[in-house]
This record gives C-alpha cells, structure tokens and sequence, in this order.
C-alpha cells in the first residue's frame, strides 16, 4: 500500500501522550489521528469511531484472521489494533498519518513501512507516572498496578524509536514534536522532487535560451 508520512507516537500509560498527540493533530490540518480498534471497555467520555472502535473480542479476532490489521498487540491484557482501511484512508486524502500505538505495534509499523517516524514520549519521572495515573482516575486499581509495571517494559524498548521527548513540560514537549514534524518534513529525501523541479525548469530555459545569450 503507497502511503503519506507516518508518525509513531509512543509511551507509557500516563505520560501524557493522548494529550500531546491531540496538540499536535490541532497544529497539522493535514494529518490524520489513526483510529484503532480496541476490545478494551470504553471509558465514559471516549467516543466509539473517534477515539477508538470499541468491538468484541469475537470481531476483533474475525478482523485479524481476515488479514484487516497492519498491526496489533495485546496491551494491558486488552488487544489493540490499527486497521489497514486507517492507513488507506488517510493515503487517499493526502494526509499524513498519526499511530498512538504501544512499542510493539510501533515495532509492527516500522517493519512494514520502514520510512515511519517513530517517537516516544518519556514522563520525567517514575514517581510522576504513577501520580498521573491515579489522577486520572480512569484505572482500577488493578488496571493501574499492570500499567506502572508496564512502563518500565515500554520504556526500555526506547532504542527502537528516532525521537526522545520528555513531557515535563507540556508546551515545550507539543513545540517539539511540531520541530519533529517540521524537520522530517525538510528532509533531503523527501524534498528531493523540490529541488529536482527546480533543476528541470532551468533545463528548460536553458534549452530555450537564445544562442547568443549563451
Ligand atoms: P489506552 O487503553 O490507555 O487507551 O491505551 C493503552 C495502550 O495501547 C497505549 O499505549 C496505546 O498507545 C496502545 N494502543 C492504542 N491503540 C493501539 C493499536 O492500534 N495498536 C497497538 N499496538 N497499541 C495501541
């Protein structure tokens, strides 16, 4: 499947990723938030379409087994998927393309697409992890104590990722994922059409040039 660029961003429940990921889509009209599928209960200010596709477990694995997923894991003990309809949609828009998936769904996409940008996003402490997911009050107790175990898990697959940011402050962490954004944009091979667009309309004027003008 031809694709626009795809974004990775990843982390460790409660580092505040969801946050700046809603930041940055409000700073990129071209880019489009990946909507996954999920088996995972709906907390009660999601929205089914928007936030994820909450569906049963029974759907989700009829997904799989037809082949509908570019990716998915099992996280938290719940599965996660990104469909490859997400990824098609948003290639036949002209639109980039943003993952908030977990380190291995981000391993999955890049295996795939390999000109994927992933980034993770580090909390500045241990300590503060575990205090804003309690805030958030969105956990069991039991759902929180597998989270905090699995961030140390997340955080050492950090090797696999092009961009660290740390989220100790959230306005400087959304400035630089807009830099992220901005500089893979200016990168050589992307741009390269650029500047071959250029040298080609030079070709032409030259050829068109009259003799004397040399
Ligand atoms: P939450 O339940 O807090 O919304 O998400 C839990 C974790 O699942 C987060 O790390 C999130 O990035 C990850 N996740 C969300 N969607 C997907 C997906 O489609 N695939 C994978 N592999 N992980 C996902």
């Amino acid at each position: 499947m031809s694709t626009g660029e795809l974004f990775i961003v990843c982390s460790p429940s409660g580092a505040g990723k969801t946050t700046l990921c809603r930041r940055l889509l409000g700073r990129f009209a071209d880019m489009r938030f990946s909507v996954s599928h999920t088996t995972r209960p709906r907390r009660p200010q999601e929205v089914d379409g928007q936030d994820y596709h909450f569906v049963d477990v029974a759907t989700f694995e009829a997904m799989a087994g037809r082949g509908e997923f570019a990716e998915w894991a099992f996280v938290h003990g719940n599965r996660y998927g990104t469909s490859n309809a997400e990824i098609r949609r948003a290639a036949e828009e002209g639109r980039a393309i943003l993952f908030d998936v977990d380190y291995q769904g981000a391993a999955q996409i890049r295996a795939r697409y390999p000109s994927a940008v992933a980034i993770f996003i580090l909390p500045p402490s241990l300590d503060e992890l575990r205090r804003r997911l309690q805030q958030r009050g969105t956990e069991t107790a039991e759902s929180l104590e597998l989270r905090y175990r699995n961030a140390l898990r997340e955080i050492e697959a950090y090797p696999q990722f092009d961009y660290l940011v740390v989220n100790d402050d959230v306005e400087r962490a959304v400035e630089t994922l807009v830099g992220i954004v901005l500089a893979e944009r200016a990168r050589r091979t992307r741009r390269a059409a650029a500047a071959e667009r250029l040298l080609g309309e030079a070709t032409i004027s030259r050829s068109g040039s009259s003799p004397r003008a040399g």
